[in-house]
C-alpha cells in the first residue's frame, strides 16, 4: 500500500507539473481543475488520492462507480463527476452519488436526471457533452443541437447548467477541436452566463486543452497507470 501512495503521489506531481508548465505557455494565471479518472481502479486507490490532496474524481460506468462511492472512506471530501456515457435508466443511480455530471448528450437525459436529483433532494451541476468528430462515435450531441439542449438542462428545477465537455476526435489532432470547443463555449456564454466550464483534455492531450481553455481536465491513466491490467 506505501508502495501504491508512493507511485500514485509521484505521478500525480508529474501530472500537475504538466498543468502548471502548460498554463504557464498559454500566459493563464488560473489552474484548471485536475479530475482524477479512477474508472477500473479501487476504491483504496480514491482514498489515497484524497490523501494526496486530489479533490475530484471521476467515473464512467455508473455500477463500477456506484459501488466504489459507497465504499470510500474520504467520500465527503471529494467531489464526484460522472463522465461516462449516460443511459436514462441509470440517470437515477448516477444522480445519488455524483455531484458533476459530464455527459449529457440527448434530450430525453433531461427529465431523467432531473427526476433522479430530485428523488435524492440535490441539484446536479451539468456539463453537456458536444461531438467534435462528425459523429464518429466518441458521444456527444451535435454543435447544432446545443442550444436547445442547454436551454431544457437550465429550465430543469435540480439541474444547473455550467458548461461543455467534449473528447478530442481519435486520429487527429487535439487542439483545433478544443478550439472549436472554446468558440461553442462562447456561444453558450452569450446566453448561459454562469455556463463558462469547459470540460477537456485527457492524460494524451492535457496541453493542449489547457491551451484552448478547458476549466476541468479527466485524466486517469497520467496518474493511476495502465487500464489494461484491472479491466
Ligand atoms: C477514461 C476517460 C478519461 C481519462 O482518460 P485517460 O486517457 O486515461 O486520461 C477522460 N474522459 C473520459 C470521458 C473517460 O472515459
Amino acid at each position: 500500500m506505501t508502495d501504491r501512495r508512493d507511485e500514485l503521489a509521484e505521478r500525480l506531481d508529474a501530472v500537475r507539473e504538466r498543468v502548471t508548465a502548460a498554463c504557464a505557455a498559454a500566459g493563464r494565471t488560473d489552474l484548471p481543475t485536475l479530475v482524477a479518472v479512477t474508472k477500473f481502479f479501487p476504491a483504496s486507490d480514491v482514498d489515497l488520492l484524497a490523501d494526496l490532496g486530489v479533490t475530484d474524481v471521476g467515473e464512467n460506468r455508473d455500477q463500477e462507480a456506484s459501488e466504489k462511492m459507497a465504499a470510500i472512506a474520504q467520500r465527503e471530501a471529494l467531489t464526484v463527476h460522472f463522465v461516462g456515457q449516460l443511459q436514462s435508466n441509470k440517470a437515477s443511480s448516477v444522480a445519488a452519488y455524483a455531484d458533476v455530471v459530464h455527459s449529457l448528450d440527448r434530450a430525453k437525459l433531461v427529465g431523467a436526471l432531473d427526476r433522479g436529483a430530485e428523488r435524492h433532494d440535490r441539484t446536479l451541476d451539468v456539463l453537456v457533452q458536444v461531438a467534435l468528430d462528425d459523429g464518429e462515435g466518441r458521444g456527444g450531441a451535435a454543435p447544432g443541437d446545443l442550444p436547445a439542449l442547454a436551454e431544457a438542462v437550465a429550465a430543469a428545477g435540480h439541474l444547473r447548467l455550467r458548461g461543455l465537455m467534449a473528447v478530442a476526435p481519435l486520429g487527429r489532432p487535439a487542439r483545433p477541436a478544443f478550439a472549436r470547443l472554446r468558440e461553442l463555449s462562447g456561444t453558450l456564454r452569450a446566453e448561459h452566463p454562469d455556463a463558462g466550464w469547459i470540460s477537456a483534455g485527457m492524460s494524451g492531450d492535457l496541453e493542449d486543452a489547457v491551451a484552448e481553455g478547458a476549466t476541468h481536465l479527466r485524466v486517469g491513466s497520467a496518474i493511476l497507470g495502465s487500464r489494461e491490467s484491472h479491466r
